[in-house]
């Protein structure tokens, strides 16, 4: 791997293989299996000056190791994605764990036995949870549009609680929406667990932190001789799509490009940008060993922000004396210039839009789309190491 900043006036793109563009997820892993798997030469560029994508970590003038853009909290079902991160990290054990904070007082989400008694207090709670077992079996995952339909009150007040105090004013700072624009269907869905098990994923039979960091797991699967990386470089300066070919640096380019920036931009807007939510990331070092229980509390009913994050919580990193918090506040993203799009707000207005975008690449045939932003869908890092494993398939069996 060779790893520098800026295109230097000997780049000559006809000497790749293959182009990809941007160095998250959905870059690196296509790189990597096409790099492996048919021995091609492939330079990845990369506006940002890191590696990683929104998944990079580094560490704070404190020494502790931060998500610059968010949490992330690996969790998978998937044995293949399993198998194919693990070659480049080992992971912690660490299992997440959610609190919500309503009015000062810390339930777990998914609201669950302990939620209720520190709800309902003990006596009630206990009584209420009784019900539930009785109602629809111990572990189970229940929506509360369920509870409602057995239109018993008390399942009906646990339903209502739920939708207060965890669900309404989270989701409404969450995607700036009033309670009327909230979409039943999604309110219906907000789930109650029925049990003990406070983690976040119980369904994940792999889930943790990477042993050192993400970005390192990044640093060796894009460890290959045959991969080059050039950071701070803006793919649209020397990429141009048609019809039925792209340019790259003027001249026709006949390797792979695998693209993973977002379509409207590469289309300067010209049909309209692509609606998503930003969030500003808040971060605060304090002089003390911990400041919460636990790595996330979602501020549920109080505070502008949705939540707090406390790294160590997650990563088991040991820094005495000091602590990294993280609070979010989400709101509307302004294209182009320069935020971050986090959150695609899945609406069919939007989606139409975006097919139109992607209908104009879709006669490219060596111009491949992946990724949160190229796909403008919400993706998971197990669900794009998926999808990106999935077109390296198609790459490489139609190279052999
Ligand atoms: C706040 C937040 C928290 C999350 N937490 C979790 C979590 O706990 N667990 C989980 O599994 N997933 C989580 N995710 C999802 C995770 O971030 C995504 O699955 C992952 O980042 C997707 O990878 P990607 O490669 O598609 O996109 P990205 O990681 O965004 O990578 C795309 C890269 O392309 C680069 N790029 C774009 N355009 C250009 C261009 N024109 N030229 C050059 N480079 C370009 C970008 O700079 C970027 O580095 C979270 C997401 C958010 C928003």
């Amino acid at each position: 791997m060779s790893i520098q900043s800026g295109l230097p006036d000997s780049f000559n793109p006809q000497s790749y293989d293959a182009i990809v563009v941007g160095a998250g997820y959905a870059g690196a892993v296509c790189a990597r299996r096409m790099a492996e798997a048919c021995g091609f030469k492939v330079a990845i560029l990369e506006r940002r000056n890191h590696i990683a994508g929104n998944a990079y970590d580094c560490e704070d003038e404190a020494g502790v190791l931060i998500h610059k853009y968010g949490p992330h909290i690996y969790h998978t079902t998937n044995d293949r994605v399993h198998e194919f991160l693990s070659r480049f990290t080992e992971w912690t054990d660490y299992s997440h764990k959610v609190l919500a904070n309503v009015h000062g007082q810390l339930m777990p989400v998914p609201f669950n036995h302990q939620s209720l008694k520190i709800a309902f207090g003990d006596e009630k709670g206990e009584r209420l949870y009784q019900k539930l077992v009785a109602t629809f079996g111990q572990d189970k995952k229940v929506p509360i549009m369920e509870l409602r339909e057995k239109n018993d009150p008390e399942l009906s007040e646990i339903a209502d609680y739920v939708y207060e105090n965890v669900f309404l004013r989270y989701t409404m700072k969450q995607w700036g929406k009033t309670p009327d624009e909230i979409d039943p269907a999604v309110m219906g869905r907000v789930p109650v667990f029925v049990g003990d098990d406070d983690r976040y994923f119980p369904q994940a039979p792999y889930q943790g932190m990477p042993e050192v960091s993400f970005t390192d797991m990044f640093a060796h699967m894009l460890d290959h001789d045959l991969i080059s990386i050039f950071l701070d470089v803006d793919a649209r300066d020397i990429l141009e799509v048609g019809e039925r070919s792209v340019n790259v640096c003027g001249k026709p380019f006949g390797g792979e490009v695998i693209y993973t920036g977002a379509l409207d931009e590469l289309f300067d807007f010209d049909l309209g940008a692509l609606p998503y939510r930003t969030v500003d990331m808040v971060f605060e070092t304090l002089d003390k060993d911990q400041f919460q229980p636990v790595g996330t509390v979602n501020y549920t009913v109080s505070e502008n922000f949705t939540r707090i994050t406390e790294f160590k919580n997650m990563t088991g990193q040991v820094v005495p004396g000091k602590t990294t918090i993280l609070r979010e506040y989400s709101r509307v993203y302004i294209p182009g210039v320069g935020e971050t799009p986090y959150y695609v707000i899945n609406e069919p207005e939007n989606i139409e839009l975006y097919k139109k975008y992607r209908a104009r690449v879709e006669g490219v045939l060596n111009f491949h789309v992946v990724g949160r932003l190229a796909e403008y869908r919400y993706y998971d890092m197990d669900g794009v190491t998926a999808s990106a494993l999935e077109l390296s398939d198609e790459i490489i069996s139609s190279n052999h």
